[in-house]
């Protein structure tokens, strides 16, 4: 979603609400700060499909919750977080696919949560990719330090 004052890519959704058939949001662009406004009509929902094959319909408040966990006791602003869950979210339906890799989503994620906060994204990653080990969390952090 283009802000239609700058052009930029990223805006933060400011405030949502039901219209009619579909959903206005407000929001903010990221970097001239200036407001517009969005109307989405509401889709069938994208089912996100897991590495072991099963499927369920994206969840945003889930998405959310796991990258909460994860910022757990860092000092990250909530809107930093929500601001994520926005784009992936902005990713998921814009693709206009029914379908999506759980690992496309995880992925995001992990490339969100490194810009923000390392250690909120190995506490993520420990997790997501199934880092069993003290060596696989270390090899991790190797490759994240650039030292691999
Ligand atoms: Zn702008």
């Amino acid at each position: 979603m283009k802000c239609p004052h700058c052009d930029h890519k990223r805006s933060r959704v400011i405030d949502t609400r039901e219209s009619g058939d579909g959903i206005r949001r407000r929001r903010q662009c990221t970097s001239c700060s200036q407001r517009f406004t969005t109307y989405e009509q509401i889709n069938t929902a994208v089912h996100i499909v897991k590495t072991d094959g099963r499927r369920e319909p994206f969840d945003r408040i889930k998405l959310l919750n796991g990258m909460r966990v994860a910022s757990a006791k860092r000092a990250i602003p909530v809107a930093r977080l929500e601001g994520l869950a926005d784009q992936i979210e902005e990713h998921v339906y814009g693709s206009g696919r029914a379908e999506i890799a759980s690992s496309i989503v995880g992925n995001m994620v992990l490339d969100g949560l490194k810009q923000i906060d390392p250690v909120a994204y190995i506490r993520f990653a420990t997790v997501y990719m199934d880092l069993r080990d003290l060596e696989s969390v270390r090899a991790e952090l190797d490759r994240l330090m650039g030292r691999a």
